[in-house]
């Protein structure tokens, strides 16, 4: 079966076509400026060149219909017609309490889904306008709907629940939730069978290292916590993203600042993380690069990216009183040689130690700890849209 995978931004569309049998993208694409002006898509057919072409996209509906006509068009498409498309598979950010696993989006699910909104106000409404924009143009196409959230929701009450006054939970669902659960799912399953091992008879730490990033603490095949939290802003130090801070920090700055408080988080969101650290940028290449130049404030940005990744691995390895394997993925997981062996220097207590000549790979499926450690460490790299695609088709069947 042939199953379109959409993640819908609030101003962007990201698709993958996927053949569900061989586990084989036939197109990818980006949408990109939807309903502003200057709009336009992005195509790939797989195998040959991308086309970019320029395509004022009024809202996510027209930019559905451009991204249909791409995937069945006679020279850079890869299908005949859209009968050929078997269902739909949408990612959905917070699937709230309501959603431990992936569901068909029946117009009772979009409404529940339209009830976790409040959790995840940036992403939310985004997923929905891309699902009621394919249900307007493809109707009677089967949709899934595939939670970040899902494969949290076996974390137990002591990992979910904050320190704080337990009515909030109890009125606002105010409690950890984490994100990034496609692939801490895929992963930790996929670092299993490499290793020839059951997922269930594991205590498997996931590093999902890419611009969002969260750790996540995976035990006989379950979440049991995670680093993300109410909101993916939690955690890690990030892009962008300040992770943890003592929340007073907040107020604080909003006093000294003169500025609001939604507007510190805001910055905490968009202008923290190794970003807002190094001055430089928010992405790795240009950090190593200043690093290497002997920039101060880039060079203390990896630091404290790679120490703080260390407490989490420690913090987790003492929540599932051990470890077997740890996984690193996404764009600095899968490719920053530098970062996996720096976070490495701090795991040897727990008898792991990184064999220098293999964590040289990059972008694949490798052992990169040396032979006979008691925890081994593993790349891989993540695919959340052939998770999608799976566990879409599974719900067609
Ligand atoms: P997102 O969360 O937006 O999907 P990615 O998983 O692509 O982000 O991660 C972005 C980070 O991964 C950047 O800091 C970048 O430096 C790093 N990265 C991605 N691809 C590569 C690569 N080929 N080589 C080195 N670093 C990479």
């Amino acid at each position: 079966m042939k199953i379109l995978v959409i993640n819908c931004g609030s101003s962007s569309l990201k698709y993958q076509l996927i053949d569900s049998v061989k586990e084989e993208a036939l197109a990818k694409g980006l949408c990109e400026r939807i309903g502003i002006s200057g709009g336009s898509i992005t195509h790939q057919p797989m195998g040959k060149d991308k086309v970019t072409t320029q395509a004022d996209m009024p809202d996510h509906t027209a930019a559905v219909k451009i991204m249909l006509e791409k995937l069945t068009d006679a020279s850079v498409g890869v299908i005949a017609s859209l009968e050929e498309i078997g269902a739909v598979g949408h990612r959905v950010v917070h699937g709230g309490e309501k959603f431990a696993g992936s569901v068909l989006l029946t117009d009772e699910v979009i409404a529940a889904v339209e009830e976790c909104n409040d959790l995840a106000p940036l992403h939310n409404p985004a997923n929905l306008i891309g699902i009621n924009s394919c249900k307007e143009i493809m109707p009677g196409v089967p949709m899934a709907g595939v939670f970040d959230t899902a494969f949290h929701q076996t974390m137990p009450e002591k990992a979910y629940l904050y320190g704080l006054p337990y009515e909030y939970y109890k009125t606002h669902k105010v409690r950890r939730y984490g994100f990034h659960g496609t692939s801490h799912d895929f992963v930790s399953e996929r670092a299993a069978k490499m290793l020839g091992k059951d997922r269930k008879d594991l205590k498997i730490i996931v590093c999902h290292l890419g611009n969002g990033a969260s750790i996540c603490a995976v035990k006989n095949g379950e979440s049991v916590d995670t680093s993300m939290g109410l909101t993916p802003l939690e955690g890690l130090i990030m892009g962008t993203r300040s992770g943890d801070i003592d929340p007073a920090i907040v107020t604080f700055i909003a006093q000294k600042e003169n500025i609001s408080a939604e507007e510190v988080i805001n910055i905490c969101n968009k202008k923290s993380g190794v970003f807002g650290l190094s001055g430089v940028s928010s992405d790795f290449r240009d950090i190593a690069a200043a690093a290497d130049a002997g920039n101060r404030q880039a060079i203390m940005a990896t630091e404290a990216y790679a120490y703080k990744t260390a407490k989490y691995i420690g913090a987790y390895a003492a929540a599932m009183n051990g470890v077997d394997v740890i996984v690193f993925t996404a764009g600095i997981g899968e490719n920053n040689v530098q970062m996996r062996a720096m976070i490495s220097e701090y795991l040897g207590y727990l008898g792991t130690s990184i064999h220098a000549e293999r964590n040289k790979l990059r972008g694949e499926e490798v052992i990169i700890s040396d032979d006979g450690a008691k925890v081994v460490m593993v790349v891989v790299p993540t695919n959340e849209e052939l998770a999608i695609a799976r566990q879409t088709a599974a719900l067609v069947r």
